[in-house]
């Protein structure tokens, strides 16, 4: 860079772009030149490339030409959000003053640098997540790193430490950031889980940090000093990695503190840990294919505000273990579902209030528009009539006063100011102007009263010379790179009087001016500009009041978030017929008439078949689960870990009754996630999984596992299967259920008092099945396996020679009693197995299985193709 600034002539503007760049080279350069952003050299390139616009040179044809792209600056919000998207950081170079006022160089700056993790802008929010930047600190050398959670946009903060490495990735999984900054040198690990635990976030290395500077650097960050309150709640790494999220995101927003007023303690141990794969099995906040559809979270979200979205998405991903503060929470969503009233009027209420939390925080920022103003001004009007709707129920029950009797700071007199100062509908641009109330300021007044004047003499004018000179076509018109002028038509030429100066010619006749019209001209230009030079004036006051008023407005938020998302569950468990769980510390998990939140949306009205379910510490603590595919046995064992998480978040439940006992982790391997993606294979990944559930599981957790053992063979699978199984049992002893589809693994009821066999009904209909999904009691009897196939299509052939293969096997040798012993008599079994799939050997009959086969064929449900296909493959037989 030197170099070239030395070797060549190089203008001043180039110089700036230089500077400019040098302080950020890791960042795309957006370099603000009049209307639009430029960019240059390789960013130009990148740009290109990346957002489909055309690569243009400077000094084109000169030694000194390089490459150059634009975006119109009014389009830019959608570009950088492109950029983001591919990982780019985005540097926002502005004109830091109107080229108009200034003589010589416009002065320009770095106002902001925008990166994936640290995005303000409402049109890039998913308005009801919250969006994060995650540190994590591994300087301590050990397993325990610190880590902390940066929401710019909500002006969040929090840290603490984690124990280990599967926790943390629990984490990432949990808040699935944007950007990662991993410290403390490389920690490989980090690296290589992020990469799956949080998928959308981009990873950067970030610089090291003495210990020395940790308070320097997160209250440098600031505006009021946080570091010494923090000191005493968190240890060195939680801070160290605070320190790392501050200082990155400080040097992204230079000139402005960031709006972050604490550090709050950040305690994983304190909520239910949902593995990364549990999240994704059961669907909480995200389905299979990424959206909200059919998960839990867009079941029973019915917030009417932003941040109570956010806070019920939270919640759901980090249900509490302290049974006080679940009680609470039940307490609140009791409330409203008492007072159907009061939960009307106060959803009513929210419904206006808009995102507080994260207007206030733009207004910290400087990056407020005046729309965003008079959202902020509906929003806190609207405040009032929600409080007034909680108070309502303490009125009528005292004891809802220790849940809603705090005073509530509603900020009227900023309200009332905003109300004064903004009209209605406030333009996204404060530059034009006019959304300013000329009642709210006596100098606006009296400036647009001027330029109003100026506008009807504009008008006098035209009529005057009109008459005066008999031009019927003369009009005075206004453009904004022309300004004032009198444009007379050809056939008026002749009427022009002398004093007129001609201004330019155009298709259809002329442009003059006069010294009247450069009088009234100059007067109305001057009192517009003064007009708006005013309003800029009263809107960047108002936008510092408020910034100094963002906690109080992030308090207020943050009382009605939570009651918005009370009253949601309230409406939903009004509607849905969910009941209040008794939450304890107990051991048992008693769900009597439990439905699938989710599945029984779906399912015809009064369709879902409710069922009881236990799991004891002192009764049955591990269940066996059979019966055929598709039965329930998946939808029952998620139904039982929702309600269990729906409980512990403070929610009612789809039951017409429950009780819990804390459940400290809900770990799960449920269906074939299969992760080719990943390159591995399905079965790597499910023993990954089972390990780690194995590993982590405590005595008060709550394991749910599907099919265990399924990718590999036959014996593999179910030796498998039964050793996890018995695990559990004897030395985790916890709660568990467990579906298979290996028959012999009911006998493992044998092994202990606490193994239960239970299955879910179906019944054989004239070779048809028909699920009950009703709970009964013991294994299953056979697995309708045949029965299944046919409802989803296999030919018919197809089923007749299955339905022979397993005529055969189960005439064969029959299963020895213990487990030991089952073992022995599956070896003995697949030996007929193989023969089976032999073709004719001299010592066996070679007609069997075609005998076995036609006996088994239901010709009524043949097609004539299919009746060839049979034929044929009855000869490829013999
Ligand atoms: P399995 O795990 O036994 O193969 P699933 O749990 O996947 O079966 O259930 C199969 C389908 O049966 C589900 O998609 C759902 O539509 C339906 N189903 C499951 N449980 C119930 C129930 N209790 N009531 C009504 N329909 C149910």
């Amino acid at each position: 860079m030197q170099a070239r600034s030395n070797g060549k002539k190089i203008t001043p503007v180039m110089r700036q772009y230089e500077e400019a760049k040098a302080a950020h080279p890791d960042a795309i350069l957006f370099f603000r030149m009049g209307d639009f952003y430029e960019m240059f050299r390789e960013d130009a390139v990148i740009a290109a490339r990346l957002l489909d616009i055309t690569l243009t040179s400077r000094n084109k044809g000169n030694p000194d030409e390089e490459p150059m792209a634009g975006v119109p600056h009014h389009a830019a919000a959608g570009y950088v959000a492109r950029l983001l998207a591919f990982g780019h950081k985005v540097a926002i170079c502005e004109q830091m003053a109107d080229p108009a006022t200034v003589k010589g160089i416009v002065p320009r700056q770095v106002v902001r640098v925008i990166t994936p993790g640290l995005v303000t802008d409402t049109e890039q929010l998913d308005a009801r997540a919250n969006h994060y930047l995650v540190a994590v600190d591994s300087e301590s050398g050990n397993a325990e790193r610190g880590i902390a959670l940066l929401d710019l946009s909500t002006g969040e903060l929090s840290a603490g430490t984690i124990p280990d490495l599967a926790s943390l990735l629990a984490e990432l999984a949990r808040c699935d950031p944007r950007e990662v900054l991993v410290g403390g040198g490389l920690d490989p690990d980090v690296k290589k889980g992020a990469g799956l635990a949080a998928p959308r976030a981009v990873l950067r290395d970030d610089e090291p940090l003495d210990d020395g500077d940790v308070v320097a650097t997160i209250d440098g960050a600031v505006a009021e000093p946080i570091a010494a309150e923090a000191a005493s709640t968190l240890p060195l790494s939680a801070r160290r990695a605070a320190a790392r999220a501050l200082r990155f995101a400080h040097k992204c927003t230079p000139g402005n503190p960031l709006p972050v007023r604490r550090i709050a303690p950040y305690d994983p141990t304190a909520t239910m840990r949902i593995d990364e794969t549990a999240q994704v099995h059961l669907e909480l906040v995200r389905g299979a294919d990424g959206s909200r559809k059919g998960t839990l979270l867009e079941t029973v979200d019915a917030t009417v505000t932003p941040a109570g979205a956010r806070l019920l998405r939270r919640r759901l991903l980090s249900p509490l273990l302290d049974v006080a503060s679940i009680r609470r929470r039940l307490d609140e969503v009791q409330a409203f579902v008492e007072n159907p009233r009061a939960r009307g009027d106060l959803r009513e209420a929210l419904a206006r209030v808009g995102d507080l939390e994260r207007l206030s925080v733009r207004t910290v920022l400087r990056e407020a528009t005046p729309k965003d103003l008079g959202a902020l001004r509906d929003g806190l009007l609207a405040a009032p009539a929600a409080v007034a709707a909680t108070r309502a129920i303490v009125d009528t029950d005292g004891e809802a006063r220790e849940l809603f009797g705090a005073e509530v700071d509603t900020l009227p007199e900023l309200a009332a100011k905003l109300a004064a100062a903004f009209v209605d509908r406030p333009p996204a641009l404060a530059r034009e102007g006019g959304f300013v109330r000329e009642e709210y300021d006596a100098e606006l007044a009296t400036q647009r009263r001027l330029a109003r004047g100026g506008a009807e003499e504009m008008t006098k004018l035209e009529a005057e010379l009109r008459e005066k000179t008999g031009a019927g076509s003369l009009r005075i018109r206004f453009t904004r790179v022309f300004g004032w002028y009198i444009e007379v038509t050809k056939t008026h030429l002749g009427k022009v009087p002398p004093d007129f100066r001609r201004k330019q010619t155009v298709a259809g006749g002329e442009r003059y001016t006069s010294d009247r019209l450069d009088e009234l001209a100059d007067g109305l230009e001057n009192a517009e500009s003064r007009a708006l030079a005013r309003e800029t004036d009263i809107f960047e006051g108002l936008v510092r009041l408020v910034a100094e008023n963002a906690e109080r407005i992030r308090k207020l938020a943050r009382t009605l978030a939570s009651w918005d998302v009370a009253a949601a569950l309230a409406d939903v468990a009004h509607r849905q017929d969910y009941v209040r769980p008794a939450v304890d510390m107990g051991e048992a998990l008693v769900i009597e008439g439990g439905r699938h939140p989710v599945v029984e949306r779906l399912a015809a009205a009064g369709r879902f078949v409710p069922n009881d379910t236990t799991l004891d510490l002192g009764g049955d603590r591990l269940w066996l689960l059979t019966g055929p595919n598709m039965a329930g046995k998946s939808t029952l064992m998620r139904q039982v870990a929702l309600i269990t998480i729906l409980a512990q978040a403070g929610s009612f439940v789809p039951a017409q009754a429950a009780r819990v006992g804390v459940v400290d982790r809900v770990l799960s391997r449920v269906g074939a996630s299969d992760n080719v993606a990943r390159g591995e294979s399905t079965f790597m990944v499910e023993m990954r999984e089972t390990a780690t559930i194995l590993r982590d599981a405590t005595r008060r957790s709550l394991v749910i596992l599907d099919e265990i053992g399924r990718g590999t063979s036959t014996y593999d699978g179910l030796a498998i299967a039964w050793a996890v199984a018995e695990h559990l049992y004897d030395a985790v002893g916890c709660r568990a259920m467990f579906a298979t589809h290996y028959h012999e693994l009911t006998e493992l009821a044998q092994h202990g008092p606490g193994v239960a066999n239970w299955s879910v009904s179906a019944r054989e209909h004239g070779g048809d099945v028909v699920f009950l999904h009703k709970l009964v009691r013991g294994p299953a009897s056979r697995s309708y396996g045949v029965a299944v196939a046919r409802l989803a299509g296999v030919p018919e052939p197809v089923l007749a020679r299955a339905k022979a293969i397993l005529a055969t096997l189960e005439a064969g040798a029959p299963l020895p009693s213990g487990k030991h012993a089952t073992m022995r008599g599956r070896t003995r079994q697949g030996s007929v197995q193989l023969d089976l799939f032999a073709k004719a050997k001299p010592d066996t009959d070679a007609a069997a299985p075609v005998l076995e086969t036609l006996r088994a064929v239901e010709v009524e449900r043949l097609t004539p193709l299919d009746a060839l296909t049979f034929v044929a493959r009855l000869k490829s037989l013999l």
